[in-house]
């Protein structure tokens, strides 16, 4: 599953540049799907969804740090456990237990973030 952050985030900041996909984004910022990874141009994701890696995406929060869940692995590929719930101060980064992956479904997610 992706991890997710809760409304408890501070702000803190610390979890950003922990993230090897670049999954993690303060609130209000737009997004890519394009930033930290191999991604370029129109691309087809996984689960079938066409999206333009290059496009810049609406913040998924306004108020808070947020984690795109199409980016995040769960570290898989990368660490053994997921680095924003290690370095968060109050524990806020929590798995979604509404998008549960299985570990080679990460995987085969964390290979396509980082093809080249
Ligand atoms: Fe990024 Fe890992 Fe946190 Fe997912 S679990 S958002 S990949 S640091
Ligand atoms: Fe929020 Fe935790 Fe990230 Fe700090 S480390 S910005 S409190 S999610």
């Amino acid at each position: 599953m992706a991890i997710i952050i809760t409304d408890e985030c501070i702000n803190c900041g610390a979890c950003e540049p922990e993230c090897p996909n670049t999954a993690i984004y303060e609130g209000a910022e737009d997004w890519k799907y394009a930033d930290g990874t191999d991604l370029e141009g129109n691309v087809v994701l996984p689960d079938g969804k066409s999206i333009n890696a290059e496009e810049e995406n609406e913040p998924i929060s306004d108020e808070i740090y947020f984690i795109v869940a199409d980016k995040c692995t769960e570290c898989k590929g990368f660490h053994e456990e997921p680095q924003c719930a290690a370095v968060c101060p109050v524990d806020c980064c929590v798995p979604d237990e509404n998008n549960v992956e299985t570990e080679e479904a990460l995987l085969a997610k964390q290979r396509f973030l980082h093809h080249e």
